[in-house]
């Protein structure tokens, strides 16, 4: 059987593809751990995959690893504290594009449903109309603060909003199950891609059902070009530790393996 790119459908030669845009990597030090489904095992931060050919690779996908990059220097960088305003200017284009990109790619890397995103895949390449109804909604979550009960005065700790990922929600309003829903987030930034699972679906009566249900986002228009983002009263703690709790042993294993390669 031969193999086909996976975003345009040829074949070709094939290419190294980051997951997360390999200019990105660089500006973190490839400081991360993160959970695999798949193979049961946790993984460094530099994971590609191997079924996307050097045209697209090279020639179109890396245009918007260098955009990605820009926003992280300018917005995802600094973690943000509690009360933050963020004047967020965007290109919707290329931002979209390179958040499905992550999205799609951690998809296919981790096995996981990935039917939503073959209706946009020319359109992350290409950036022309996409044909099927996607959205993007905005989270500025605040740092965690832990306080110690073991003493009697005792200043709360701020942990801040740090760390990246790339995983699948869930939205469970009336609508919900007509969208795949994925999270992107990079430190104190989350974006919730919502992805119409049919070319039909009302992607704004889905937009309204997760802004009620998650107060405090924010809907990305497509037709602007700035937003105004005020931190929400999650924290991305809360989010992040039902995995680290979940799959504790796996962490361990992984930062040990680490400390021993490193002394
Ligand atoms: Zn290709």
């Amino acid at each position: 059987m031969s193999r086909l790119c996976a975003y345009c459908g040829k074949e070709g030669t094939f290419s190294r593809e980051h997951i997360w845009p390999k200019c990105f990597l660089e500006r973190v030090d490839y400081l991360a751990a993160h959970y695999s489904p798949e193979s049961g095992n946790v993984h460094g931060a530099d994971y590609i995959v191997k079924d996307v050919c050097q045209v697209c690779n090279n020639e179109k996908l890396s245009k918007l690893d260098q955009y990605f990059c820009s926003l992280y220097d300018i917005y995802f960088k600094e973690p943000r504290g509690p009360n933050s305003e963020v004047i967020f200017k965007y290109d919707f284009n290329l931002l979209s594009r390179v958040l499905l990109k992550i999205a799609y790619n951690t998809a296919r890397s981790a096995g996981s449903e990935t039917a939503p995103f073959q209706a946009l895949k020319n359109y992350i390449l290409e950036g022309d109309v996409p044909p099927s109804p996607f959205a993007i909604i905005a989270e500025l979550v605040s740092p965690a603060y832990i306080v110690d009960n073991s003493k009697e005065i005792s200043i709360p700790k701020e942990i801040p909003s740090i760390g990246y990922r790339s995983a699948r929600a869930k939205l469970t309003t009336p609508h919900g199950h007509l969208v795949l829903v994925r999270i992107v987030s990079i430190n104190s930034f989350f974006f919730h891609l919502l992805i119409g699972k049919e070319k039909t679906v009302d992607i704004n009566l889905l937009v309204n059902e997760f802004l009620e249900y998650i107060p405090e986002t924010t809907f990305i228009d497509p037709s602007s070009n700035v937003v105004i983002l005020h931190s929400s009263h999650r924290t991305s703690l809360r989010s992040l530790l039902p995995l680290l709790l979940g799959k504790f042993d796996e962490f361990k294993k992984y930062f040990e393996k680490n400390r021993k390669e490193q002394s």
